[in-house]
């Protein structure tokens, strides 16, 4: 952001002229999204449900081309520029100016006919097209998405400090993981979706028409040492395509062994872990605290390993608030 300044409050520099930013929005949310199963194993891997499939950025980017292209069969020549989270541009307020939905407490955009699963992208266009009307914020007193964060990221209404966000941590965050967040993250290895999963306006989610963006077998609620026990060649050919694939392994792997660190205590992951010292001092320092983590379960009998927020997100996905895809 402090790269590019105020670009992001100027979309006419991105495209000399534009008059208008076209925002659209995709749904991703694949049919057998199975969050309660997944989350609920702590042997398992949960990743975030956008990333399971193909990675989004190139499929729609080429519909907004397609998009321009028809406008400009109806209308005639004129400018336009696609951009898919590929530029620095504010695309949260321009979906709600736009009328795509309000931004929700957990900050994302959220419609009240389809929920919050879904992309965004916009089209800069220098053509005076109509402008649609924003949609009425609806949150009103909830402050569900508020309460189950994982670890506490949405401080304030509409205020989530990235350096607390799981989605942060597990993706964009290139150094160690502070230790303190670790046991919270449970078995989320890439991304969370916690704070959309307790919305209510969820229940109104639309399952994708995108097979593109349909789970992958090898990454949808595997087993954690499975996950871990993948080669760095492996990781990259199973992981062509996917988002997954920008973080590298060595960030797969710390995130992984941060989920083995909070699994119950089992001598095998003890032997998993220990299998990848070596790899990178970042790694080794996770690994060596992953496996603390698994001798203090042993010590205590602990088999707790949810806290109470997952537990209550859990039950209320179980209840099909909001749906369980
Ligand atoms: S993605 Fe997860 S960690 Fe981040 S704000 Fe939402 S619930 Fe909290
Ligand atoms: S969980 Fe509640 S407060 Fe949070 S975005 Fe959804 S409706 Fe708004």
């Amino acid at each position: 952001m402090a790269r590019h300044g105020m670009l992001r409050a100027r979309p006419h520099e991105l495209l000399p002229g534009t008059l208008r930013v076209i925002s659209v929005r995709m749904n991703y949310l694949p049919p057998n999204a199975s969050f309660a199963s997944t989350l609920k194993n702590p042997n398992l891997g949960y990743i975030s449900r956008y990333a399971l499939g193909r990675d989004y950025h190139k499929l729609l980017r080429q519909r907004l081309k397609k998009l321009g292209e028809m406008i400009q069969d109806a209308y005639g020549e004129f400018s336009f520029r696609p951009f898919v989270d590929s530029a620095p541009i504010m695309e949260r307020p321009l979906a709600a100016k736009a009328g795509l939905g309000w931004v929700g407490k957990h900050s994302l955009i959220l419609n009240h006919d389809s929920g919050s699963w879904f992309f965004l992208g916009e089209l800069l266009v220098d053509i005076p097209l109509p402008i649609d009307a924003p949609q009425e914020e609806q949150c009103g007193r909830c402050v569900a998405c508020m309460t189950t964060c994982p670890t506490n990221a949405i401080i304030e209404p509409y205020v989530v400090d990235a350096n607390r966000c799981i989605s942060y941590l597990t993706i964009e965050l290139e150094g160690s993981i502070p230790e303190e967040l670790r046991p919270l993250m449970g078995n989320r290895i890439y991304g969370c979706d916690d704070c959309q999963m307790i919305c209510p306006w969820n229940r109104f989610s639309q399952i994708t028409d995108e097979t593109d963006f349909h789970p992958r077998s090898a990454l949808h609620a595997t087993d954690l040492q499975t996950l871990f026990s993948w080669s760095e060649e492996k990781f990259l050919r199973i992981t062509e395509g996917s988002p997954i694939r920008r973080i590298g392994y060595s960030r797969w792997l710390r995130n992984i062994a941060v989920a083995l660190g909070n699994a119950p205590y089992q001598e095998a992951v003890i032997i998993a872990l220990r299998s990848k010292l070596g790899h990178s001092p970042l790694l080794d320092e996770h690994i060596e605290w992953a496996i603390e983590q698994q001798l203090k379960h042993r010590a205590d009998h602990t088999i707790e390993v949810q806290t109470s927020q997952q537990k209550r997100l859990i039950r209320a996905v179980e209840k099909g608030l909001p749906r369980d895809a």
